[in-house]
């Protein structure tokens, strides 16, 4: 063909969310928006706060305009990392460096950018990700070289399996990715489980005798309800890579920002920065937006009204799990796993659509016969959609 065919087969399949979502906007010009049930895209349906478009007005307004709009270091603006580690040391006690933080274009580009720094594709790397997991990692990993290696959770919670864990570590394991709170499934993986997985990976570190690095890829860091701890994983494993992202904690994701912050405390941290620095570089990743790094340098202490997001979902965890349907209930981000009641994944998605509810199939996500629904929309959009569910429900019970 000439060209990249890898490249080109990605390009050429549309991911079932963008095709869903697409199949969403065809189906709202035939019978109208309102009857349409769109629960499909992760995209954020509260606003960003005041303070951030103050902040853009302001800086407009007030600063050098070449300045403002000009390119940044390549790791980000010294200032604004700086705001970032300060903000770091005082939230969660961990001594960071602005030498240890690179601005990036949000998670996607950070973990594109941390796999890259880690991975030896000559070497036959692994890196495990736990189920269920953003299927985009798949993409992520391969693309750095990586065998992506899967992690079943605990049934019924959807925590992680430690024994499970352990078994999937060889001594080829180069790299362990950690999504809490989880998308797909909502679950925010607790202190207990957390200190079990970090005191596997210490004693698999030494058993191999290479470092197995964790990457917490944390979008959903603010999005978590009714004050549940999200444990910082820096406090529990020295070898950690955070990928934070203003996407959702901010309602920011158009504007494409977020960083890495590599753990002052890893065995040669700054030899891993220097790849991160390198695979960003090779990446073509260098200077995040400019003008979104010094906005999120002046909003650090802002936040998103969550409470919209928990309305909706115990408005749809309430009546879904009493009309019969089964699912964890979820501590943060804006996702219900829902398990089809026929067991397959893909069935239930066509009967669901038939009564105009658009939900995601998720056998890609690596847990098969759970479909999951994005409740980040209006409240009365979810509570226009409940009569639907239970005609579902009842078609199911029929
Ligand atoms: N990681 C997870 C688990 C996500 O759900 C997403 C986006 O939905 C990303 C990473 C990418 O986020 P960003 O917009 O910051 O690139």
């Amino acid at each position: 063909m000439g060209l990249n065919e890898k490249m080109f087969a990605l390009g050429n399949k549309r991911s079932i969310i963008r095709e869903i979502f697409e199949y969403s906007k065809t189906r709202a010009a035939e019978i109208g928006a309102e009857n349409v049930f769109d629960f499909s895209l992760g995209n954020p349906s509260v606003p960003a706060p005041a303070e951030v478009n103050d902040t853009i007005r302001e800086l407009l307004d007030t600063q050098n305009s070449v300045l403002l709009h000009g390119y940044t270091s390549a790791q980000g603006d010294l200032g604004v990392r700086r705001a970032i580690a300060a903000r770091i040391a005082e939230r969660f006690g961990v001594d960071m460096s602005p030498n240890l933080l690179y601005m990036t274009c949000g998670a996607a580009a950070s973990l594109t950018i941390c796999l890259k720094a880690l991975i030896e594709e000559d070497k036959g790397d692994e890196c495990i990700v736990f189920a269920p997991f953003f299927t985009e990692y798949r993409v992520f990993i391969e693309n750095a070289g990586g065998k992506v290696v899967i992690s079943q959770p605990e049934a019924g919670t959807f925590q992680i399996d430690i024994a499970d864990f352990e078994n999937r570590i060889t001594e080829h394991t180069k790299a362990v990715i950690v999504n809490s709170p989880n998308n797909p499934s909502g679950v925010v993986y607790s202190r207990e489980t957390i200190e079990a997985m970090c005191r596997v990976l210490k004693e698999k570190s030494e058993e191999y005798g290479h470092v197995i690095y964790l990457i917490a890829d944390e979008p959903y860091r603010e999005l978590v309800y009714a004050g549940v701890e999200v444990p910082y994983l820096m406090n529990h494993y020295a070898n950690t890579l955070v990928c934070y992202s203003f996407s959702k904690s901010l309602s920011l994701p158009g504007e494409r920002i977020g960083y890495i912050a590599v753990c002052p405390n890893m065995e040669d941290a700054t030899t891993v920065y220097l790849a991160v620095c390198g695979a960003g570089r090779s990446l073509g990743y260098v200077c995040a937006p400019s003008l979104f790094q010094q906005v999120i340098a002046r909003c650090l202490n802002a936040k998103v009204n969550i409470e919209a997001y928990k309305k909706n979902r115990d408005l749809l965890y309430d009546n879904l799990t009493a009309y019969g349907f089964e699912c964890v209930k979820p501590d943060g981000a804006f996702y219900l796993f829902v398990k089809s009641p026929e067991g397959d994944a893909f069935r239930f998605y066509e009967k669901a659509k038939a009564h105009e509810l658009l939900v995601v199939p998720c056998d890609d996500f690596g847990v098969s016969g759970y479909v999951r629904i994005a409740y980040c929309t209006d409240y009365e959009r979810v509570k226009n959609a409940l009569p639907a569910f239970k005609a579902l429900a009842e078609e199911y019970r029929a």
